[in-house]
């Protein structure tokens, strides 16, 4: 089957599925006014397919047979490096905002194949074909897949089987000849209003006790019992002139319920096989963090950018704190965007053959990135100056009456047009100051797992063993 055009993805998604925006039932996604932004900004990956400018990135021609680069699944540093260079470049279409529609979803497709592999070695070999044909039948048909991963997870100092709700994680309330019946609800589910699959996997490690929440699987969104909530956050209608970037980029989230959805034997990848729920929850966050950071270098590179256009602006670039932020701001960067390129150089290979990008370096790079976001927001406004939230309308700069003023008393550097000046700050006020900036700091400390849980996996993956003996030794101890 051929890749998908634009147009066909849109179509493709007028179908029965069941989403509540605002407490109503959407009826067409494609139309609706807010939703329907998601849709134009996840489009985005199937036009860059069309697109003669990104085309040899973002489509993998294997012996005569085209797809997309998202589903070729990595063997080598190189396909490694060049999925995070299609991330980036894809993010940088969607004015930072990463397109996520198969970037997550083949995240999870490559973990499937890793843990289904290791579990066909431990004698479970069912999962593992399952695997292949999913993966094949998404590639193949160019679908868009979404992933609910994080549980609802109600008190957090308790376990799934511990909680007074049982269905506070997502579990198996009834096994079948035909397949198994699952209900609870994932939370912060990222695109699937728009894509046409949901994996839904382990957020956890499970006991034995778990064993009904130790489940993976794969459903069309449009599935009986699938019920989405969609979060309403930073939507209402946006001048592209004051919200350059949210006016045309969305990403929606949704409250993901299962009520008693039926799962066919084929769809189903881990039914309670408990020890491998963990191991299937942290392959998939390696490869998940390796997308994120990839998503996160055309966002670091705006930061720069804007810091340094606005600086010049209005004069101050040759300022010694003006240098040291954007110094900082610079280093900032580099060192994010190193740290990811060297996570794939120092790729390991696993069985069936799948490059991991190094896990220690991924999460280093992660947290690096997560642990200075607000630091670095913070520095851009200082160098923008109070405009970003005290700017005239669009509509003043526009008037007869208003226009003149505005022009006149916001200007600032001699030759700069304060239209230029205007433009410049509403990017950054949009990228900093507004809900879409608050939802970028949100995310950055939440998505692909919080701050914690990078500095919990970094501490797992380094080894301690060579810098201890290396300082018993010269403190000459035995
Ligand atoms: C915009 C956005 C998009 C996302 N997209 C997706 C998606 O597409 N799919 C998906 O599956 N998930 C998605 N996520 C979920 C993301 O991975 C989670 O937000 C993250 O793992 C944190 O979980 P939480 O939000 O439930 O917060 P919590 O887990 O409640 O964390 C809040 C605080 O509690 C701490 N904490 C939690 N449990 C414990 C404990 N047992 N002991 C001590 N401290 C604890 C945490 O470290 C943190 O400090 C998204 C999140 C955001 C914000």
């Amino acid at each position: 089957m051929p890749l998908k055009t634009p147009g066909e993805y849109k179509q493709s998604l007028r179908d029965q599925r069941t989403i509540y925006f605002r407490g109503e039932r959407v009826g067409d996604v494609t139309t609706h006014p807010v939703l329907g932004i998601a849709v134009e900004h996840a489009a985005i990956d199937y036009a860059m397919a069309e697109d003669p400018r990104h085309r040899g990135l973002a489509v993998v021609d294997e012996g005569g047979r085209e797809f997309s680069r998202y589903y070729h699944l990595p063997r080598t540093s190189e396909h490694l490096l060049a999925r995070s260079e299609l991330i980036a470049a894809s993010t940088r279409e969607g004015g930072t905002l990463v397109v996520l529609i198969k970037e997550i979803g083949t995240d999870a497709l490559f973990a499937l194949h890793l843990v289904s592999e290791a579990m066909a070695a431990r004698g479970v070999p069912a999962y593992r074909d399952r695997v292949r044909a999913y993966h094949e039948r998404c590639r193949d048909s160019d679908l868009a897949v979404a992933v609910a991963q994080t549980d609802v997870k109600g008190d957090r100092s308790l376990g799934p089987s511990a909680q007074p709700d049982p269905d506070h994680y997502v579990r198996i309330v009834d096994r079948r000849a035909d397949g198994i019946v699952v209900r609870g609800a994932k939370v912060h589910t990222s695109v699937v209003t728009n894509t046409h699959e949901l994996i839904v996997l382990p957020t956890r490690a499970m006991r034995a006790e778990d064993a009904a929440y130790a489940v993976a699987f794969a459903v069309p969104v449009a599935t009986p019992g699938l019920t989405l909530v969609a979060s309403p956050f930073g939507a209402f209608p946006k001048d592209p002139f004051e919200y350059p970037i949210s006016a045309r980029h969305k990403m929606m989230e949704t409250l993901t319920v299962f009520n008693d959805v039926f799962v066919p034997w084929e769809r189903v990848f881990l039914a309670g096989e408990t020890e491998f729920a963990g191991p299937l929850a942290l392959t998939f966050v390696k490869y998940h963090r390796f997308t994120a950071v990839s998503y996160k270098l055309p966002l670091l590179e705006l930061l720069v950018g804007a810091g340094r256009a606005v600086a010049e602006m209005n004069g101050i670039e040759a300022a010694g704190h003006v240098r040291e932020k954007l110094t900082r701001l610079a280093s900032y960067h580099t060192t994010v965007a190193a740290l990811i390129r060297q996570a794939a150089l120092q790729c390991t290979v696993e069985p069936p053959g799948l490059a991991v990008p190094n896990t220690l370096l991924t999460n280093i790079a992660k947290y690096q990135f997560a642990s200075q976001y607000h630091q670095a927001v913070q520095m851009v406004q200082d160098l923008a100056g109070g405009l970003l939230v005290t700017a005239p309308a669009v509509e003043d700069l526009r008037s007869e009456l208003t226009g003149p003023l505005v022009a006149k008393y916001l200007g600032a550097k001699a030759g700069v047009p304060t239209e230029d000046r205007l433009r410049l700050l509403n990017l950054i006020s949009d990228l900093t100051a507004s809900d879409f900036g608050g939802y970028q700091e949100v995310l950055a400390v939440h998505a692909e797992g919080s701050l914690e849980a990078e500095k919990l996996q970094t501490y797992r993956e380094y080894d301690f063993s060579e810098p201890v003996a290396y300082a018993r030794r010269l403190a000459g101890i035995g």
